[in-house]
């Protein structure tokens, strides 16, 4: 067996014949083993993933991805979907396999009179908000600009707008997507409904999407930035936070962390390397107010710092850019939790105290709002009454400590157990068919799996939080 031979699911060995003609039918580049960019081309954000695909294609429009589906298909090849590459559990590359990468998709078009976006599923958030920037319009999406906006809305789409527009997958319209029969078809309120209900939160089971269309809102300038305090009133700090969220209006959306401070721009030299808890916050409406609005969380305690001012949207949603860059090795838990009382807060605070890497984070993302209020049943995506979703991201550069820093993430995970109430299936690790379950609740999961047995009835689409096509015994090797 050489590098460069391509191996289906079954094992057998697809001819060099039929791998050129694929490569040849596509307008898109392929690389393989031992070409020079295929290194870094199996890379994804997370630098645990440590995967060697047979061919990443990089796709130059929709009918690359039909075909590489359909070649997929008829050699029994394993598939992975790669459109931002920032998914943690590295679903997006496999080992052996076709990575049919959306990466080069960056078409985007803005109607500004029906406010609404057409984007390639290739783009990133960055990419999308300086877009839609250029005409005041924007829509719910990830607090890091170069997430993929197809992973990130597929599973839901947690953000700084959430509270007043919505998640991400409540602002799509529509979606051009490819099935696991190579059919290039639409999904939305009016066509495949039901296929539609499920792309809004059941990430990537059901078909590759090479397009969306989202609902856009006038947003330009927001009031926006972080409020540290020190760490050792960490415990006063979170209290007091909880005993605000009620009065917050929707125009106010609010992440409270644990962190480390780390060089980045907005953030002293001399704060560098102290522990400290903050709220990040962003306001999207009048500033005045805003600023009435966020007062409390100003007095939480004595401020270490204080970066509230009116900024443009886009340079907020670039904020947290600094302490996500590509290529650590990363490990995260997360949880949904109904309530804040005061033994979770307890259990929250005495782990943060244990933290073993400096450039670990614990975000609690306040939910609620526009997007607690969209009924249950409306979209795959489920937890819709959570108050907070908690998420423990552990990062460190030195695979020699990997052990420890896992471990005190699990240790603080199981100590979470008894406060937990699902999860959001984008902040999952590869973390087995249960907690997949946990990500939807019965229902909604015996739902999906209905819709899958009907859309892929084979798990084609099974790198990825899988949903077993109902009535289908074990995943297929
Ligand atoms: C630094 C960082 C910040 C984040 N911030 C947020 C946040 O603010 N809010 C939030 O909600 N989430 C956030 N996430 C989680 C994020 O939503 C997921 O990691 C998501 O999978 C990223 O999308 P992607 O396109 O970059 O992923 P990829 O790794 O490219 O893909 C992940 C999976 O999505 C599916 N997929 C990807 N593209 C397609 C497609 N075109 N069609 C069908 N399926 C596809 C596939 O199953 C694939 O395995 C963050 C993650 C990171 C690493």
């Amino acid at each position: 067996m050489t590098e460069r031979q391509v191996i289906n699911a079954r094992g057998a060995v697809i001819s060099e014949r039929a791998v050129r003609e694929f490569i040849s039918s596509v307008q898109g580049s392929v690389l393989r083993p031992g070409d020079e960019r295929y290194e870094a081309g199996r890379r994804v954000w997370n630098g645990m993933i440590d995967k060697y695909p047979s061919m990443i294609l990089y796709c130059s429009g929709a009918a690359d991805v039909v075909t590489a589906v359909n070649f997929a298909r008829e050699y029994s090849l394993l598939v992975a979907v790669r459109s931002g590459g920032h998914n943690v559990a590295g679903n997006a590359v496999c080992d052996g396999g076709l990575v049919i990468d959306l990466s080069r998709m960056k078409r985007i078009d803005v109607d500004a009179g029906s406010r609404t976006v057409r984007a390639d599923a290739g783009l990133t958030w960055g990419e999308f908000d300086n877009a839609t920037h250029a005409y005041g319009l924007a829509t719910t999406g990830g607090l890091v600009s170069s997430t993929g906006i197809a992973g990130l809305t597929l599973g839901g789409g947690i953000g700084w707008l959430m509270r007043k527009y919505g998640l991400t997958c409540d602002n799509l319209l529509s979606v051009k997507m490819v099935t696991a029969d190579g059919q290039h078809l639409n999904a939305s309120e009016t066509e495949n409904v039901a296929l539609f209900w499920a792309l809004r939160g059941g990430g990537g089971n059901f078909g590759i999407v090479t397009s969306f269309t989202f609902r856009l809102h006038p947003v330009r300038d927001v009031l926006a930035g972080a409020i540290l305090y020190p760490a050792d009133s960490a415990r006063e700090v979170l209290s007091n936070y909880r005993s605000c969220l009620p009065a917050f209006p929707d125009a106010l959306t609010t992440m409270f962390l644990f962190l480390t401070v780390q060089p980045a721009p907005y953030l002293p030299d001399h704060l560098h390397g102290t522990k400290a808890v903050a709220v990040y916050l962003c306001y999207d409406g009048d500033p005045q107010e805003g600023l009435r609005a966020v007062q409390p969380l100003r007095q939480l305690s004595v401020p270490l710092l204080d970066t509230v001012e009116v900024m443009p949207y886009p340079r907020f949603q670039c904020m947290f850019d600094a302490n996500a860059p590509s290529g650590l090795l990363n490990y995260w838990k997360s949880v949904y939790l109904a309530a804040l009382s005061d033994a979770c807060i307890e259990t929250i605070a005495d782990h943060a105290e244990k933290m073993t890497a400096p450039l670990t984070q614990i975000h609690l993302q306040h939910m609620q709002g526009a997007a607690g209020r969209v009924p249950g049943d409306a979209t795959a995506f489920s937890h819709r009454g959570a108050l907070c979703s908690l998420n423990i991201v552990t990062k460190w550069t030195d695979r020699a400590e990997s052990d420890g820093h896992i471990a005190w993430t699990r240790t603080f995970a199981e100590a979470l157990k008894p406060h937990a109430q699902g999860v959001y299936v984008n902040f999952l690790g590869d973390e087995g068919d249960e907690r997949v379950r946990a990500a939807y609740g019965q229902d909604t999961y015996q739902r999906l799996a209905a819709l899958k047995r009907r859309y892929d009835p084979e798990n084609f689409f099974r790198l990825n939080q899988n949903i077993r096509p109902a009535g289908s015994g074990q995943q297929p090797e």
